[in-house]
């Protein structure tokens, strides 16, 4: 049996999730804790936030997230990407930095505007 908490809300519900009885979830107050407790077990996923350097004089970073949740396992090479990328100003809220980031189909996208 596999213990987690769930994140869905702040209930903060306490799963069990049982591997050998095909990732059976209990303790989950509603369906959204029964799908997170499967995928969390059998395939993690979250949103990864970050910033990239930007040549801006003023705003030296502009802080970024993944537009969906993105698989555990490829965290460090979404991150290598991230690391990888330079700036010029202006960028706007929403824009994408990078496309399909390590290959998830995910886009980095900017989280603010930055001007100049
Ligand atoms: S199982 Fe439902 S009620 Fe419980 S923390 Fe998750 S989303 Fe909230």
């Amino acid at each position: 049996m596999i213990d987690l908490i769930c994140i869905c809300c702040p209930e903060g519900c306490r799963l069990q999730v049982d591997p050998d009885h095909d990732y059976a979830v209990t303790g989950n107050r509603c369906p959204r804790g029964e799908t997170y407790g499967r995928e969390e077990v059998i395939s993690p996923v979250r949103i990864v936030t970050s910033t990239v350097r930007l040549t801006s004089e003023t705003v030296p970073r502009l802080p970024v997230k993944t537009d969906r949740p993105v698989p555990k396992s490829v965290m460090f090479q979404v991150m290598d990407e991230i690391n990888r990328v330079v700036l010029n100003p202006p960028v706007r809220l929403g824009q994408p930095v990078i496309s399909d980031v390590a290959g998830t189909g995910a886009d980095v996208v900017a989280t603010r505007t930055v001007t100049a």
